[in-house]
């Protein structure tokens, strides 16, 4: 019978006096792998949380094989101000692993959760989405291909060049299984909530951390380009997308959306999509603000496909 434990990882105490925490809840049963899980990492990325605390109620109810560790809210500063980056030194944790003692909370933070949590992992699962806005839905392949197809993500990215300084790129060439996932963000819809779950748990059977055969889907596609298409101007944007064009392609050289200037009303700028076939793997898709080369689409090159 697995075991299971809440404790918590001491980073710092803050100006206020209180201490800062990282919370991991760990199912423990005899021989098995050990699998770390870390969602919001950024702070505004709340749906990872809800996925964690999914995860965390379903293996309460199965036989854990070796150990998984799941860390519900890896930048909790960050979580209380809903913000990618700490408040407090307004430093974006992902960019900065394996962080420093010596260094801002942010770098000290990271070198904890470096040295107290992702130490003894044998396969590590981080979570991230869009944040407050925008939606989106793809698997990092860095250096595990099995365990990024049995997110099940339907969009895989091979990158070309690792983003520097994240939990990923930092357990990457350490002989630990790695995965990004980015699933949901924005409206935060049970769709992806539910989506999340089932990836996580999928990659835990894969590697027999729990019971079960892991499934397959045989519609992926692997890309190893995204292109970045952000507006240059701050207002008011509109989008000319919903949400259903979510992974799929969008033909032609159409308008995504529009920013308009919120004291004049006039429009600053049409969005257009790239390609003659843009496969849609991160968007926007509700009225909302936007500043000047944030987030808002991401478009993936049909012509990078890996076959
Ligand atoms: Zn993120």
């Amino acid at each position: 019978m697995s075991s299971y434990r809440y404790y918590e990882i001491p980073v710092c105490y803050m100006t206020n006096g209180l201490e800062l925490k990282l919370p991991v809840h760990e199912f423990s049963g005899g021989e098995g792998p050990v699998v770390g899980i870390t969602a919001s990492i950024h702070g505004d990325e709340t749906i990872g949380v809800e996925i964690a605390r999914r995860v965390v109620e379903a293996l309460k109810g199965m036989e854990v094989h070796g150990k998984v560790k799941i860390m519900s809210v890896a930048s909790p500063l960050a979580f209380e101000d809903a913000n990618r980056n700490t408040p407090v030194d307004s430093t974006n944790m992902n960019r900065i692993f394996p962080g420093s003692y010596d260094g801002t909370i942010t770098q000290i933070q990271a070198r904890v959760i470096a040295d107290k949590f992702l130490f003894d992992l044998n396969t590590y699962i981080d979570v991230h989405s869009g944040g407050q806005d925008p939606v989106v839905d793809y698997a990092y392949v860095l250096n595990d291909e099995e365990l990024s197809r049995a997110s099940l993500a339907k969009i895989l990215y091979r990158p070309v060049v690792d983003y520097e300084g994240t939990s990923a790129t930092y357990t990457n060439p350490k002989n630990i299984s790695t995965v990004t996932i980015e699933c949901g963000g924005g409206p935060n819809e049970p769709y992806y909530v539910e989506k999340g779950v089932k990836a996580v748990l999928n990659m835990l059977k894969l590697k027999k951390a729990i019971d079960g055969e892991a499934e397959k889907r045989d519609d992926q596609i692997m890309i190893s380009h995204i292109e970045h298409v952000n507006p240059h101007h701050g207002g008011l944007f509109v989008p000319a997308l919903t949400y259903d064009a979510m992974n799929t392609i969008v033909e032609g050289k159409v308008v995504l959306g529009r920013v308009y200037n919120p004291m004049t009303l006039e429009l600053l700028e049409e969005i257009r999509a790239p390609y003659e076939k843009n496969l849609m793997i991160l968007m926007r898709g509700n009225i909302n603000r936007i500043i000047p080369g944030d987030f808002t689409f991401m478009i993936g090159d049909l012509d990078s496909e890996i076959r």
